[in-house]
Parts: C-alpha cells; sequence; structure tokens
C-alpha cells in the first residue's frame, strides 16, 4: 500500500502534469461550450502535448477522458455535445492522468460566468473541506481523522457530505486500497504511514446527502435536486506531513496553510 520513493517521484511527475491540465481548462472559455467538446480539448492536450494517457478512457468502458458533473451533478456526469454549458452553471471536471504507468487523479470546480452568490458558496466550502481533509494527513493520523475534519466543515456551512462515494489509493492503478471516506471519528480508521499515496475527494450537497444513479448508469445526481460541488487532489503522506502530488500553482502548498 505504500509506494517506494521512485514510485512517488513518478506519481508526482503525473500529477504536475495533471495540474497542467487544468491550467489549460482555466484558459478556455465554458460559456456556450459543450461539455463533449471540453473533453476533447482535454483528450488532445493531455495526448499531444504531455505525451501521456488519460486513464480513464477505457476504464469500467468509460469512452472520455473526464466526467463533467453540472450542478445537481454530483459526479460521473458524462461529457455530451447536447450539454452546453451557461453563465451561472457550476461544473466540475475530474480528470485522470498516466505517465510511466503511474496515475494521478484530480478534480476541480469551474464557475461558467456569473454565479450566484447560493452557489459561488458551496463551492468555496466544498474546496476548504477538501483542504480540511488534506491538513489532516500526516504519519500517524489515521484515515478518520480526515473524514471528520471535512464533515465537520461541511457541516458547519449547513450541507451534507456524499457517502456513497469515496476517495481511493492510486498508482499503477486508478483504484488501490484503501477507501477514504470523507466523513468518519477522529482517531479511528487506518493508521497513516509515509509513502501512502490516495485521493482526497469529497462530494458536497447543498441539500440532503441522498444521491441516485440517471438511467444512462454513469450519471449521479443529487436525490432532491440540490447542487452538489466536489474537489479532488492525489496526496501521498511523507515523513513531516503531507505532499499535495496534484497541486497547481495558484494553490497553497498544504504546509503553507
Ligand atoms: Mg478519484
Amino acid at each position: 500500500m505504500t509506494k517506494e520513493p521512485h514510485e512517488l517521484a513518478l506519481l508526482a511527475e503525473s500529477g504536475r502534469l495533471l495540474a497542467s491540465v487544468f491550467e489549460r481548462i482555466d484558459q478556455t472559455s465554458l460559456a456556450g461550450a459543450s461539455t463533449l467538446q471540453i473533453n476533447d480539448m482535454v483528450e488532445r492536450f493531455i495526448v499531444d502535448d504531455l505525451k501521456a494517457r488519460p486513464a480513464s478512457k477505457g476504464q469500467y468502458d468509460f469512452g472520455f477522458v473526464l466526467n463533467s458533473s453540472v450542478n445537481e451533478v454530483v459526479c460521473h456526469g458524462v461529457p455530451s455535445a447536447a450539454d452546453v454549458l451557461h453563465e451561472g452553471d457550476i461544473v466540475n471536471f475530474d480528470i485522470t492522468l498516466e505517465k510511466n504507468g503511474y496515475i494521478a487523479d484530480s478534480s476541480k470546480m469551474y464557475l461558467v460566468g456569473k454565479v450566484h452568490p447560493v452557489a459561488r458558496r458551496l463551492v468555496q466550502t466544498t474546496y476548504d473541506a477538501m483542504w480540511m481533509g488534506i491538513r489532516a494527513v500526516r504519519p500517524g493520523a489515521r484515515l478518520g481523522d480526515i473524514g471528520w475534519a471535512i464533515e465537520r466543515h461541511a457541516k458547519r456551512h449547513g450541507y451534507s457530505v456524499v457517502h456513497d462515494y469515496c476517495g481511493h489509493g492510486i498508482g499503477r492503478e486508478m483504484h488501490e486500497e484503501p477507501q477514504i471516506m470523507h466523513f468518519g471519528k477522529p482517531g479511528t480508521g487506518l493508521l497513516l504511514r509515509p509513502g501512502m499515496v490516495f485521493t482526497i475527494e469529497p462530494m458536497i450537497n447543498r441539500g440532503r446527502r441522498g444521491v441516485r444513479t440517471e438511467a444512462d448508469g454513469w450519471t449521479v445526481v443529487t436525490k432532491d435536486g440540490s447542487l452538489s460541488a466536489q474537489f479532488e487532489h492525489t496526496v501521498a503522506v511523507t515523513e513531516s506531513g503531507v505532499s499535495v502530488l496534484t497541486l497547481r500553482p495558484d494553490e497553497p502548498a498544504a504546509s503553507a496553510l
């Protein structure tokens, strides 16, 4: 379950490349674009510019390089030409990238044009909750500490954490042990050791935490139709704390928080 130093270096390289994919999306005007157009742009960037492999494509027979989850979609939204982004939407792009055999996984929310403060607040709180979880990562901490930090922050703002989906170990495979719950009790669960690599990816709903899967078998939406947000990073437990392998240049290093 723990990675060797040379594996951590390769994972960090995959993470750095994946961070640059989000910088590429940052430069794209989203209003009026379809989620399929964003998918295709990201695929070209990963394959042609980064010389890497979009790891989601083909995994579980999924035909795309990203999941696009708009507004009440919690996760696993499927890119489509019919799914055009409009001013006021919030959208998560969840992307995986493999380079030299090692996979990184990250997702980010985007605000399309001018977004209602209610939605902006949900997005900001979800981002902060992810960082609460990341900051709980250090050798000697336990998985329950991560989940507890995340759910406490969400509840404090009147939101709910989705319990049906979790983070995961990652490396040569996209989904490895352990599972990372975004709720839990402090001091419980697996002990964290240096060299462990996993994702932290809370999904937070403005309403209740219940979700359902739509008829396409992929798209997961909130049962009550409320807005949902998610952020995700791939992190490694270090000797002294945590390293965020998919950190983007616009983000603070965890140690600086
Ligand atoms: Mg993931």
